[in-house]
């Protein structure tokens, strides 16, 4: 499907090329599909709705920068608009507060809350030397509590022992009591989670809120949630002064849609992100990173900035000028596009920035090698003649074996470089004027 998708964006970028303005009529197609690739990440209706509607009133009227098309513009907006929602108001972990620090945790069972605690404490400890207690509340699950005490453990924390048969707010009590006693700067508290939302559950963190007041109440949800996470976090949202968002499972092959929904729903900002079950898998949620993931477009818009910022423009019209004044494309011209190609970037950094799905394909290809292959061209060129160069006609047994000696290659290789210089060549014939700069066009979309 994904495929798909990535197949049909790039005709459509290629449809709208040499407009130079972004208008109803030439993205009402792509506007469509950013909305099918946002509903295809999970990202609940309303929200994709209200986001497409920004996205176009932003986008209308916009001027289409250099040799970008108004379909590649658009993604670029859009992409810039979803990391911009998303990072908005992101900031760190929040511990200014009279010590302990208390950071309650808060979302429905399986969302990765235990895990997160350690993750966060492990995080606090290194980065922030920090003295850490953990606590749970969850006296519905025996065996929670003894998967904080073991994970908090690995994390090189202090877990405070609670059980099945206390009320959480009396947890809370002693364990805040307990860490103010014993000089911690932060409290961590992990609290029961249930399958679904439920008025007894919401009661029961609204309460713990109240008697802990906490300086972060971090709401963790699955990345693979889905449209349900609009609904659980409304409910946590409506019940709690929320003040971040810990998105976990971004490992995992969902798009990670609910990223979006929350952030829209809360109101709060996503402030880490779970990237594995281990215990150092946490990081400061990256918006940018995020955004390429939840539009599945791969980073059009930097392949474009990188392939129009990394090409002599100049070179390439003085090419296409020559081309279409019907002066041949001699072996000049031929190492000239070769060393544009190495300005880019390289094929391999070129590659990192296509799609996952054409990614994929041009992963077959192995990279290096291409690499290498494009230095072996150079060096075969630079060992011709200016005349050889300007006409290789003249190029028989005799200079080819010179020139191979030259370059420390084979005979073969300068002659498989001569016959792709010759379907260039070919091609470029055909392609009559502009050739080169559609040829640079077609890359960048
Ligand atoms: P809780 O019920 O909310 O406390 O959830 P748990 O912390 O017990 O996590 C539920 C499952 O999700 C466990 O198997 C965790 O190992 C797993 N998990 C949590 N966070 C991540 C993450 O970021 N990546 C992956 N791959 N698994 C995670």
């Amino acid at each position: 499907m994904a495929s798909a998708l990535t197949e049909k964006l790039s005709r459509l970028v290629k449809e709208m090329r040499g407009q130079a303005r972004i208008t109803e009529g030439n993205v009402a197609d792509m506007l469509r599909e950013v909305r099918m690739a946002l509903l295809e990440a999970d990202v609940a209706l309303p929200v994709v709705r209200d986001f497409v509607a920004r996205v176009k009133e932003k986008a209308l009227g916009q001027e289409v920068m250099g040799s970008l098309s108004p379909g590649q513009a658009l993604v670029g907006i859009v992409n810039r608009e979803l990391a911009a929602t998303m990072g908005q108001g992101v900031s760190d972990i929040n511990l200014a507060a009279q010590p302990p620090a208390v950071i309650l945790m808060a979302g429905l069972q399986g969302a990765g809350k235990t895990t997160t605690t350690a993750k966060l404490a492990k995080l606090l400890i290194e980065k922030r030397k920090k003295k850490v207690l953990t606590v749970s509340g969850d006296v519905y699950r025996p065996a929670a509590i003894e998967q904080l005490k073991t994970v908090t453990k690995q994390a090189g924390a202090e877990w405070f022992p609670s059980t099945p048969e206390q009320k959480p707010a009396d947890i809370a009590r002693a364990a805040l009591d307990y860490a103010r006693k014993h000089y911690f700067d932060v409290l961590l508290v992990d609290t029961a989670g249930r399958l679904a939302i439920d008025e007894a559950l919401m009661r029961e963190i609204k309460d713990l809120h109240a008697i802990l007041n906490p300086v972060e109440t971090l709401f963790v949800v699955d990345a693979m949630q889905g449209q349900d996470a609009v609904n659980t976090a409304k409910a946590f949202s409506d019940a709690l002064p929320l003040t971040g968002i810990v998105l976990t499972k971004t490992d995992g092959d969902s798009r990670g849609g609910a990223a979006l929904s929350v952030r829209h729903i809360t109101g709060a900002p996503i402030k880490f992100a779970g990237t594995s079950e281990k215990i150092d898998g946490l990081e400061v949620f990256d918006a940018e990173r995020h955004a390429g993931r939840v539009l599945g477009m791969g980073d059009i818009v930097a392949l474009v900035e990188q392939v129009t910022a990394g090409v002599d423009m100049a070179a390439a019209q003085k090419l296409a000028a020559k081309v279409k004044s019907g002066e041949t494309f001699d072996l000049n011209d031929f190492l000239a596009q070769i060393q544009q190609m190495k300005q880019m970037g390289g094929l391999s950094s070129l590659m990192d920035k296509l799609p996952t799905q054409m990614a994929a394909k041009a992963g077959q290809m192995d990279m290096d090698k291409a690499e290498r292959d494009i230095r072996r061209k150079e060096g075969i060129i630079h060992s011709m003649t200016p005349l050889e160069r300007r006409k290789p006609d003249l190029i028989k047994a005799t200079r080819k074996r010179r020139i191979a000696a030259g370059a420390g290659v084979q005979v073969q290789e300068v002659n498989r470089m001569l016959n792709e210089f010759g379907q260039m060549q070919d091609m470029m014939k055909k392609m009559k004027g502009g050739g080169m700069m559609k040829m640079l066009k077609r890359m960048g979309g």
